[in-house]
């Protein structure tokens, strides 16, 4: 597995920048019967000696052994593995005088240190017995070794016990069934490469190895076949139609080893001494096939599965590096660079703030929110959506009933019995109206207020991001902004006020729509008025001839069509006693003391009394007026409020942002202050272009690699 060293200590490199894991080298997992020499082979993989061997039951739990590499000058400073770092540093855990840079680690021992191998194998057996008994037992509940060595790569491998047939010992009567669906649970990952062992000296085509292999990796891509114990057949016999795949073909390849036979354990003979034996066994009895076997040619097979493996998983690698490296460079470039020329930089800032200002309120901001209405466009919602609609739905009458009216008539006229509706009744009523427009005005305000305020987030969260290196600067500059706002806030405020303020200073009633409108108005009113007197109460001639007033065409018309609006507020002089006398009389009671306003008010239920055809007449004639001088007067508040919030609040911040922050900022003894940069920042530029750095030198490692490592 030398080979794989130096590309996997690269990789790991590069893991270490990246953090990923995306190359998981596979788990090599071995499977086969008892004995078959499953242990001896990974041994001889690793190239030490730390496994129990032997015949009959030996391997009897899974051992899960995990191969770490360390640099051979490890010395006491790096590792692979943070924890195990901390172990190997505390004295306390590691022997003392040790000059080792190979060493074993058991999951269950904790963080003691196994520098013997001998020590190790006899921890796995000790730590087999305690769970599995002494007496043969089986146990599916794992051992995890790790062993750190310059001399491995990180790699994974798994040794099982092997498969039986009949229960011996302590073992349960299905033990062939747990044993098999423990091997299964291993190869069933498809991240692992099955090693099926089988020994020379049994019948290859029964090979339960193969068979189980087979049954989760049907299509033979992740399956080695291992032959053992080529020394050991039958005299006469040879493997050479097994190996050549005459009898089981197998697509990963099919293997012959000699391993080191019990003998050669009992006499300690060493693994290096065992493979330049099995060379000259099998350049002696297969020299055909010597160079496809062996253990030697089995490690270089796995190391080439690896590499394929390794090759296949990088071009996913190298994108993911590309990628962290484009994110960490737009991190980079987002914190600036150092601040060198401090007021240059503060000036820069400061104007490079208002411009994003300005054109978000202009609509030409870097950055076009998509998520709502943000900046100019939202100021240009709230005028004509929100307070457009509002106004338009502020009813003309609202707030009025008849009886306001009367009463406001009634009050209006005064002792006297009047000819004509008195016109202040309709002032007082339209200014009345009218006063309902300054609120939703306001309101406004107010909203195109805190717009203006949510701008200044905008602009420090999206546009001019840089400010937030500088988290006194970006508090400074929005409490200018804000104070500014603030400061405008009631200029503006007056002027809407004094925008419903001369509406209700003077009642232009000779307004030009106004006055059409009440010529349109006056015939249709009499139209109605006519056609009600025809339906109800035909009116005798004589009494027509007598109510006809002075000034008013024969049929009681006044002025009509002329256009003025005065003839609408005429009271028709007698007319009214007489359609009283027609109808029925009043329901409620004229008090003599204190006039008709008051006897109104105090009815309870106001609408039960029974208006005199007069008094509708006159209502409705106010009723139209106000609403006709209503509407005059809303449209030009829905007109004038938004010029006036855009002249004096929101084009006057537009154009004196840029110069009160000049003004209020910059300043040299502010200079160092405002441009303190917050250490987050400072630390996490360092920190991004660290990792920048790594993942470029990441990529170059990956481009080496594809480069020197022919596959
Ligand atoms: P496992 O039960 O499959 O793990 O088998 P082991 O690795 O424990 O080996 C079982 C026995 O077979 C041990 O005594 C080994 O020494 C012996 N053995 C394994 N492989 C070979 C081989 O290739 N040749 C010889 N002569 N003996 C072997
Ligand atoms: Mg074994």
């Amino acid at each position: 597995m030398e080979a794989l060293i130096p590309v996997i200590n690269k990789l790991q490199d590069v893991f270490n920048t990246v953090g990923s894991d995306v190359i998981q080298l596979p788990q090599i997992v071995v499977v086969g019967t008892q004995s078959s020499g499953k242990s001896s082979v990974l041994e001889s993989l690793v190239g030490r000696d730390l496994l129990p061997r032997g015949t009959g039951v030996v391997t009897r739990r899974p051992l899960i052994l995990q191969l770490v590499h360390v640099p051979s000058d490890y010395g006491r400073k790096t590792s692979a593995d943070e924890n195990d770092l901390n172990a190997w540093k505390n004295p306390k855990h590691f022997p003392k005088g040790v000059e080792t840079n190979e060493w074993g680690k058991f999951l269950h021992t904790k963080n003691k240190i196994f520098t013997d191998f001998d020590e190790i194998r006899q921890e796995i057996e000790s730590e087999t017995e305690r769970i599995s008994g002494n007496n043969k037992g089986i146990s599916s509940d794992p051992i995890h070794l790790k062993v750190f060595s310059p001399n491995v790569v990180n790699l994974t491998l798994v040794d099982l016990p092997g498969m039986t047939k009949v229960p011996v010992g302590d073992q349960p009567k299905d033990i062939e069934i747990q044993i098999r669906e423990l091997i299964l649970r291993y190869i069933s990952n498809p991240n692992c490469i099955i090693l099926a062992v089988t020994a020379a000296n049994t019948d290859m085509a029964t090979s339960e190895a193969l068979k189980i292999a087979r049954e989760s990796d049907p299509d033979g891509r992740r399956t080695l076949a291992v032959i053992t114990k080529l020394d050991l057949m039958d005299a006469g016999t040879d493997a050479m139609d097994v190996l050549l795949g005459r009898v089981i073909p197998v697509k990963l390849g099919i293997i012959g080893v000699v391993n080191r036979s019990q003998l050669d354990i009992n006499n300690k003979k060493i693994v290096a001494d065992s493979i330049r034996d099995e060379y000259g066994f099998l350049q002696k009895k297969y020299p055909s096939l010597a160079t496809r076997n062996g253990t030697k040619y089995l490690a270089r097979t796995l190391n080439r599965l690896l590499m394929h493996h390794i090759r296949d998983c990088l071009p996913e690698l190298k994108t993911r590096i590309n990628v962290l490296a484009a994110q960490y460079q737009s991190l980079l470039n987002s914190y600036g660079e150092p601040v060198e020329d401090q007021s240059s930089t503060l000036l820069q800032l400061i104007t490079k703030f208002a411009t994003e200002y300005c054109n978000t309120i202009e609509g030409r901001a870097k950055y076009i929110e998509t998520s709502e209405l943000c900046g100019g466009a939202r100021i240009s919602y709230i005028f004509y959506e929100t307070f457009g609609r509002t106004l338009e739905s502020v009813d003309p009458l609202g707030g009025l009933t008849t009886i306001d009216i009367l009463t406001a008539i009634r009050n209006a006229t005064g002792p006297r019995p009047a000819l004509f509706v008195p016109e202040i009744s309709f002032e007082l009523l339209v200014k009345r109206q009218v006063k309902r427009l300054e609120e939703p005005s306001l309101r406004c305000v107010e909203l195109v207020h805190e717009e203006m305020q949510r701008i200044i987030q905008h602009c420090s969260n999206y546009s001019t991001q840089e400010l937030l290196r500088f988290p006194k600067l970006h508090d400074a500059i929005v409490e200018v902004v804000t104070s500014l706002l603030r400061k405008r806030l009631p200029v503006t405020n007056e002027m809407v006020h004094n925008l419903v303020a001369i509406e209700l200073a003077y009642i232009n009633t000779k307004h030009p729509d106004f006055a059409d409108a009440c010529g349109v108005m006056n015939n249709n009113i009499e139209e109605q008025r006519r056609n009600r007197i025809a339906r109800d109460v035909p009116p005798p001639a004589a009494s027509r001839d007598k109510t006809a007033p002075s000034g008013s065409t024969g049929d009681g018309v006044p002025d009509a069509g002329t256009g003025n609006w005065r003839g609408m507020l005429k009271a028709r002089g007698e007319e009214a006693p007489v359609e009283e006398r027609n109808k029925a009389p009043p329901t409620v009671p004229v008090s003599p003391l204190r006039g008709h306003a008051v006897n109104l008010l105090d009815v309870s239920v106001p609408v039960a009394r029974k208006l005199s055809a007069r008094e509708q007449r006159d209502c409705e004639v106010i009723e139209r007026l106000i609403k006709s001088y209503f509407l005059i007067v809303r449209k030009n508040i829905q007109d004038s409020v938004p010029k006036a919030v855009m002249h004096f609040l929101v084009n006057h911040v537009k154009d004196t942002l840029q110069s009160e922050l000049v003004g209020q900022l910059y300043k040299s003894l502010l200079l160092e202050d405002l441009l303190t940069e917050s250490e987050d920042i400072a630390q996490r530029r360092n920190e991004a272009a660290d990792m920048l750095k790594a993942l470029q030198r990441a990529s170059q490692i990956i481009a080496e690699i594809r480069e020197t490592h022919l596959w």
